[in-house]
């Protein structure tokens, strides 16, 4: 490859990243006072933990408006709740004691739309030899939130999808850890449910969830 390939910053992702770091390094040191900025960013504090979509169209420091160092963030398609994502939950809390987990779904969830077969043609991946993929166990882990049966019966059965998708993650948590559900019983963790709108930037939050 050359370098008269592109000049289109995002056909070469890499060097994009590299000069967005080199810019942030520089706001940094063009701070008032560099050594606190570089503190700051080095001390961590989070009073809460969101369970958020990969989207990158949600990306929770952003949509909440929150500093570094103040959100405890894990992300994966469709904010499911895996033995990963619970035992990092359970990390967070034991870790800073943050008192409030945010199951942050949003509207457009392109893992929903695939768990419901509304992708479009071309966007599933191609199964290996033994007809599986990793992005297909996924699936099946959204599938099971939903209960999928392709039958749809509401008005908006994406955006429904995507609400249950997140009361469905809620349970599974209380479920499933139970030093998580110690603590909700006993007062000190409460976990919320909520949903990003894509199309006008509001989080609309469902309901501290218990089981
Ligand atoms: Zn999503």
């Amino acid at each position: 490859m050359t370098d008269q390939a592109t000049s289109d910053p995002d056909a070469r992702p890499l060097d994009r990243l590299r000069a967005g770091n080199a810019r942030f390094l520089d706001r940094i040191a063009e701070s008032d006072d560099p050594d606190a900025a570089a503190a700051a960013l080095a001390a961590a504090d989070p009073y809460a933990i969101v369970l958020g979509c990969s989207d990158s169209r949600v990306p929770p420091e952003l949509v909440f408006d929150e500093s570094v160092g103040r959100l405890f963030v894990i992300r994966v398609a469709s904010n499911v709740a895996g033995n990963e994502e619970i035992g990092t939950i359970e990390y967070a809390v034991a870790r800073w004691g943050c008192p409030l987990v945010v199951v942050l779904g949003h509207t457009q969830c392109g893992g929903v739309a695939a768990a419901m077969e509304r992708l479009p043609a071309g966007a599933e991946p191609t199964p290996d030899a033994t007809g599986s993929t990793h992005l297909g166990m996924l699936l099946g882990s959204i599938r099971a939130n939903l209960g999928w049966t392709g039958h749809e019966t509401v008005n908006d059965p994406w955006l429904s999808a995507v609400r249950m998708n997140v009361r469905r993650t809620i349970e599974q948590i209380l479920l499933w850890s139970v030093p998580l559900r110690s603590r909700v019983g006993e007062g000190r963790l409460a976990i919320a449910g909520a949903v990003y709108a894509v199309e006008t930037g509001e989080v609309e939050f469902l309901e501290v969830g218990r089981s």
